[in-house]
C-alpha cells in the first residue's frame, strides 16, 4: 500500500471536534483555540461541563431509593471492567418513557421509565452495560469526527435532545435539526461489549436481548409508541439476530427468567409515585398482594405504597403483616410512617436500628435527619443529613437542610457550602456563587473541602460568562 503522507495529518473533521472540545475551556469559544491531541481527559472535560450546565435543564429524579439502584448495577458493572477508561456517573431522570444515554467522559443519563419497564437486575444491568460500551469505545468522539459537528453548543444541544427530546429541541439545539444516532456498527459494539461486561460483572446478558425485544414489540406499534431510546440507539432485526449469535455462540444464551430483587422493586415503586396517579400505583400493589397473600414481599410493597399515598392506618397494617411473613427492612417504613404521623420518638428507635441494618441508606438517614430536626437535636441532625449526602450527593433538600441548620449553628462556612450546593444542584447558578463564594473563605487552602468550593466556583464562573476574581 501506497503513503503518500508519511507525517502524522489530523484530518479536517477531526479538527473541527478536537476545536469545539478544546473551546470547552473557554465555553463558547470566542476565540479559535489552538487543536490539541484528543484524549480521554477532553471527553472528561467535555462530560463534566455537559453535565454541569445540563443539570439545571433535565427533570432530575431525586429519589434516593432510585438513584441507588442505578448506582448499585453500574457500580457492579463498571467494577468489573478491566480498562475502566473514565469515572462513572449515573443519573436518574424523571420520565416514564424508555430511553437512557451516555455522555463522553462517563455521564450516563437514565429515564425512571427503565425500572419501571425492566422485569428485573439484568435487564437493567442490559441498558446500563450498553451505554457504558458506547463511553468505553468513544463512540460519540469518533462519530463526531465524521459528521463534523462545529462547535460545543451544537454538540451539547444533540445530546441533550437525545436525552431529553421536548427541551433539547428547544433552547440549545435550535441551531440544528440533525438528530443525533449512533451508527449501526457502533450499536452492535455496544451490545456486544455491553453483553461482556454484564457476563463479568455476574449479569446474564441474556437479559439485554429480553429488554431490547420488549422495544422492538413497541416499534411495531407504530411511531407514536417508539421509545425514545431506539431515536438514539436504533434497533433492527438484524440487530436483534447478531446479538442473539453472539450471546449463543458464547454460550450465554441462558433465558434470564430471574424475579426483580428487592432493591428493583423498591426503585420502581419509587418511581412509579413520582410518574403515575398515586390511586393507580396503589391499585396495582393491591392486586398483587390479593393474587400472592402469602407473598412477603408484595405486602411489603402494597404498605410502603399506602405510606407514601400518606395513608397510615392501611400502611402500618400491610408492613406489620410483611414483617411476619419475614420482610426485616421494614423498619425503615415503619419509621418513616411514624415520622408521617408526628411520633418522633418511635421514629428515631425505628430508623436508627433501620440504619444499623443497612448502613448505606442514604434515605433512612435523610429520614432520621427531619426527625432529630423535629425534636430541635441539632448536632444528631447534622450528623444524620451529612451521612445522607455523603451516601447519596445529589439530594439538594437535605443540602439545603444541612446548609440552614449549620448556619443557626455558627457554623458559617458549613452553612454557606451546603445552600451552594443545594442550588448549585437546582440549576439556580447566580445564587449557588453567590453561596459558595462566601463558604470559600472559610475554609483553610489545601483542605478538601477547599478544593470542591474552588472547582465549583471557576465552572460556575465559566458557565456563567463572568470573569474569574
Ligand atoms: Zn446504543
Amino acid at each position: 500500500m501506497e503513503r503518500r503522507s508519511p507525517a502524522p495529518r489530523v484530518n479536517p473533521p477531526r479538527r473541527a471536534f478536537i476545536r469545539a472540545l478544546s473551546c470547552l475551556a473557554a465555553v463558547w469559544c470566542q476565540i479559535a483555540a489552538p487543536a490539541f491531541a484528543i484524549s480521554s481527559k477532553d471527553e472528561s472535560e467535555l462530560g463534566r461541563r455537559f453535565d454541569f450546565e445540563a443539570r439545571s435543564k433535565l427533570p432530575l429524579l431525586n429519589e434516593p431509593d432510585v438513584a441507588r439502584y442505578l448506582d448499585r448495577v453500574g457500580a457492579t458493572l463498571v467494577g468489573a471492567l478491566a480498562d475502566r477508561a473514565f469515572e462513572y456517573r449515573f443519573t436518574p431522570l424523571r420520565d416514564g418513557q424508555v430511553n437512557a444515554f451516555a455522555v463522553p467522559g462517563g455521564f450516563v443519563y437514565v429515564n425512571a421509565g427503565v425500572l419501571v419497564r425492566a422485569g428485573n437486575d439484568d435487564e437493567v444491568a442490559g441498558v446500563l452495560g450498553h451505554e457504558i460500551a458506547h463511553v468505553q469505545a468513544h463512540h460519540l468522539a469518533r462519530q463526531q469526527e465524521k459528521t463534523q459537528l462545529l462547535n460545543y453548543a451544537v454538540i451539547a444541544g444533540l445530546i441533550l435532545s437525545a436525552i431529553q427530546p421536548a427541551i433539547g429541541a428547544g433552547a440549545l439545539a435550535a441551531s440544528s435539526a440533525v438528530q443525533l444516532k449512533y451508527q449501526r456498527g457502533f450499536e452492535q459494539e455496544a451490545d456486544f461489549l455491553g453483553a461482556r461486561y454484564m457476563r463479568n460483572a455476574g449479569y446474564e446478558p441474556r437479559g439485554m436481548l429480553d429488554f431490547f425485544k420488549k422495544l422492538m414489540d413497541d416499534q411495531r406499534g407504530g411511531p407514536k409508541l417508539v421509545p425514545p431510546y431506539l431515536l438514539s440507539h436504533p434497533l433492527t432485526e438484524e440487530r436483534l439476530t447478531n446479538l442473539e449469535a453472539v450471546l449463543r455462540q458464547s454460550q450465554w444464551d441462558r433465558a434470564s427468567r430471574r424475579a426483580g430483587s428487592l432493591d428493583l422493586e423498591r426503585a420502581r415503586l419509587a418511581a412509579r409515585v413520582n410518574l403515575e396517579p398515586i390511586d393507580a400505583v396503589i391499585a396495582d400493589y393491591r392486586r398483587r398482594v390479593e393474587e400472592n397473600p402469602a407473598d412477603p414481599l408484595a405486602a411489603y410493597l402494597f404498605g410502603t405504597a399506602q405510606l407514601l399515598a400518606g395513608n397510615a392506618a392501611p400502611a402500618r397494617e400491610m408492613l406489620r403483616r410483611a414483617q411476619q411473613l419475614g420482610v426485616q427492612v421494614s423498619e425503615r417504613e415503619l419509621g418513616r410512617l411514624a415520622l408521617q404521623q408526628r411520633a418522633f420518638g418511635e421514629a428515631i428507635e425505628r430508623l436508627r436500628k433501620a440504619a444499623e441494618i443497612d448502613p448505606q441508606d442514604a434515605l433512612v438517614f435523610r429520614e432520621l435527619g427531619r426527625a432529630l430536626e423535629a425534636i430541635d437535636d441539632r448536632a444528631g441532625a447534622m450528623e444524620a443529613y451529612g451521612k445522607a449526602v455523603e451516601l447519596s450527593p445529589s439530594l439538594d433538600d437535605v443540602h439545603y437542610s444541612l446548609g440552614m441548620l449549620a448556619g443557626r449553628s455558627g457554623r458559617t462556612g458549613e452553612g454557606y457550602y451546603h445552600l451552594g450546593e443545594a442550588l448549585l444542584l437546582r440549576g439556580e447558578y447566580q445564587s449557588a456563587l453567590n453561596n459558595l463564594h462566601k463558604a470559600s473563605g472559610n475554609f483553610p487552602e489545601g483542605t478538601a473541602r477547599r478544593a470542591q468550593i474552588d472547582a465549583n466556583l471557576r465552572d460556575l464562573t465559566q458557565i456563567l460568562g463572568l470573569r474569574p476574581r
